[in-house]
């Protein structure tokens, strides 16, 4: 009887166990992808990285289809087509890697105990961690707060097993199943096409994931250390939304870069390992607090007064707050569905601190407007920068755009390709436009209040507002 292996956040054959089980036993594989409902008032996969999956599932069937397997695909409400489909291809077996949020697991949980009552076995496996998140824990046995400890207790723990090969014999079904058409899921926009630039970008799938990985250990992992904060410069991995698919797994990381070679240096591999760690850190988070994106982890934070203010919210959204940094980061966010991390902060902080708008609102918007939009990395994060998180950044630090700016984008390289309205500002008025001559502003083409925004907030006022509204929170709790 034939395996059903069902891919959900693994989209690869390299390093996949269950891919491996369903080889192992020998029978014909069938290969299921379920696009699935809505739950809890919001989509599985966000508008942006459905663009990515539409791409990530071409090159995943491509793959298959190469070794003989069809993928099929199904959209719908997961705990109907699973078992049916098991029962209707008369599956001995149904295997998947495991997934971490709370809607994930209550869906695989019911479906497992379904198939298993009718007498199909089920086999899962952990294939998106270098740990699973029950793994790590303090001595008393209860789960990590910080991620200092939460590192150095997962790296006792030794290295990750080897990465599995992709099997050599796969055996396909000689009858096809039924499968949608993925072009009729509309994954992709296509007017407007705002994802028009995100090609030029990205190349989704596990060929480009191993690409960009090889890339970066060759050209990027021994500047990582100095230069990982400037988003002027191709500075970082990238690698955010392969992992997010699973295109790639952190266990290859972990051992590509391992092996990156003494030129690399010792300090850039571990201070890239350490960034995998933080996200190791996030899904421990939220299996452990599985309202991790909907409730405030501290919950002194459920008394502040957060601002009802659509105007702010929107021009934030769009780039247009009168901050270059800020906008800079909006409009990359935009136009390529990816943020660099430093700018993600700033940006981050500005709608919680100088604008005083509910994290919820933010991490709705990057869900909805990210590649590598993840329920645990984007829930950790934007609790992080407000500070209600676990082992948050501390509720004063509220950046200042302006020196953010002048710090980690020193001659406005990266303002300069995201606001293009202020690319011939020189690199003194760059950053505060407000502040520049009015000479320098003309020389420029620059018309603030009509090419480009006067700050929507007084860094200085906004501060102090976000400062006395955190401190009235000091001492709850
Ligand atoms: P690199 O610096 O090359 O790091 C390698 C990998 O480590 C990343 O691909 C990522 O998987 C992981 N990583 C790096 N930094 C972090 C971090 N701070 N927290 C957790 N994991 C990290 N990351 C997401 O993957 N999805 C999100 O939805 C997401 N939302 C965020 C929201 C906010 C407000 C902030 C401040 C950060 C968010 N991050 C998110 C974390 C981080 O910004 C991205 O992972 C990183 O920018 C991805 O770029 P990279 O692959 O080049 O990272």
């Amino acid at each position: 009887s034939p395996t059903l292996l069902w891919f959900r956040n693994d989209l690869r054959l390299a390093d996949n166990p269950a891919l491996c089980r369903a080889a192992e036993t020998g029978a014909p594989v069938i290969a299921l992808y379920v696009l699935e409902n809505a739950a809890g008032g919001r989509a599985p996969v966000g508008d942006a990285a459905r663009w990515w999956l539409s791409r990530s599932l071409q090159s995943l069937g491509r793959d298959l289809e190469a070794r003989g397997v069809q993928l099929v695909l199904r959209s719908g409400d997961a705990r109907t087509i699973v078992p049916d489909l098991a029962h209707c291809l008369g599956a001995g077996l149904v295997a998947w890697n495991r997934r971490y949020d709370p809607v994930g697991i209550a869906c695989d949980s019911a479906i497992k105990a379904d198939l298993k009552a009718t007498g199909v076995a089920v086999d899962t496996f952990g294939g998106s961690l270098l740990r699973e998140p029950w793994e790590v824990k303090t001595q008393a046995g209860d789960p990590m707060r910080v991620f200092t400890p939460f590192w150095r207790a997962h790296q006792r723990l030794g290295e990750p097993g080897a990465s599995l090969p992709v099997p050599a014999v796969l055996v396909g079904s000689r009858t096809p199943v039924p499968s949608e058409e993925l072009a009729s899921w509309g994954l992709e926009p296509t007017s407007p096409n705002w994802a028009a630039g995100f090609a030029e970008v990205w190349s989704p799938g596990e060929a480009g994931a191993r690409a960009r990985l090889a890339d970066f250990l060759d050209a990027g992992l021994a500047r990582y250390p100095d230069e990982r904060n400037r988003p002027d410069l191709a500075s970082t991995s990238r690698l955010s939304p392969h992992l997010r698919f699973g295109e790639l797994s952190p266990v290859q990381i972990w051992h590509a870069s391992e092996h990156a070679g003494a030129a690399s240096g010792r300090a850039g591999i571990d201070k890239f390992l350490s960034e995998v760690g933080w996200r190791e850190f996030s899904y421990h988070l939220l299996f452990h607090w599985p309202r991790l994106a909907q409730d405030n982890f501290q919950a002194r934070f459920d008394a502040f007064p957060w601002r009802t203010d659509p105007a702010g919210l929107a021009a934030w959204q769009r780039g247009l707050t009168g901050y270059p940094l800020v906008d800079a980061g909006m409009r990359e966010l935009w136009q390529t569905g990816w943020m660099h991390n430093r700018v993600r902060m700033v940006v981050a902080s500005f709608l919680i601190k100088h604008l005083m708008i509910d994290w919820r609102e933010g991490e709705a918007w990057f869900w909805e407007t990210l590649v590598d939009a993840d329920a645990a990395n984007n829930a950790a994060s934007w609790q992080w920068v407000a500070g209600s998180g676990a082992d948050a950044a501390p509720y004063f630090r509220v950046f200042n755009p302006v020196k953010q700016g002048e710090t980690f984008d020193p001659k406005g390289d990266y303002i300069r390709r995201y606001v293009p309205e202020l690319a011939r500002l020189p690199d003194s008025a760059i950053h505060a436009p407000w502040q520049a001559d009015d000479q320098v502003l003309k020389g420029a083409g620059v018309r603030l209040g009509v090419t480009y925004p006067r700050p929507i907030v007084d860094h200085a006022v906004a501060r102090a507002r976000a400062l006395d509204a955190f401190q009235a929170l000091r001492g709850r709790d």
